[in-house]
């Protein structure tokens, strides 16, 4: 098998011991917009931060099924010369496998996706990390905080 199948299969069996449902491997193998456009290198996360990645696609889960409409994953793991390159914070969760960044799937829902992030943040007790920007929200495993 090669090294991005490895993690296929065992993001695979995270995610179900998880309680995934909505999040698909591959989608946590997202590499981002800026390396596919060969404009800054990212890399396949390495195998300690699997367990990191699936925790927080439970919140990004949970988010899916709060909203209604489907989201997608538009930054996860990074390496810290592609955070660096994407403007990521300093110390920026991404790095640990510990963020996701999800954006609609149909533009136009980007404030919906805001006010029902934003909403569940609280109605779970403001215990994770949510970003808000104008076209997508950033979830973490970190301390409950919000921006
Ligand atoms: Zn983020």
């Amino acid at each position: 098998m090669t090294r991005y199948e490895n993690l296929m299969s065992a993001l695979h069996s995270l995610l179900a011991i998880n309680g995934v449902i909505y999040f698909q491997p591959e989608e946590l193998l997202e590499l981002g917009e800026h390396h596919r456009r060969g404009e800054v290198r990212n890399e396949l996360p390495p195998d300690h931060v699997l367990p990191s990645l699936a925790k927080v696609a439970l919140i990004a889960d949970t988010l899916r099924a709060h909203c209604g409409f489907a989201l997608t994953v538009i930054s996860a793991y990074r390496t810290p010369n592609y955070n660096t390159a994407v403007g990521g914070a300093p110390n920026s969760l991404h790095m640990k496998g510990r963020a996701l960044d999800l954006a609609p799937v149909a533009s136009g829902r980007a404030s919906d996706l805001a006010k029902k992030a934003k909403a569940l943040w609280n109605s779970q007790g403001q215990r994770w990390g949510l970003g808000v920007y104008p076209t997508f929200v950033h979830v973490d495993t970190g301390p409950g905080r919000t921006w």
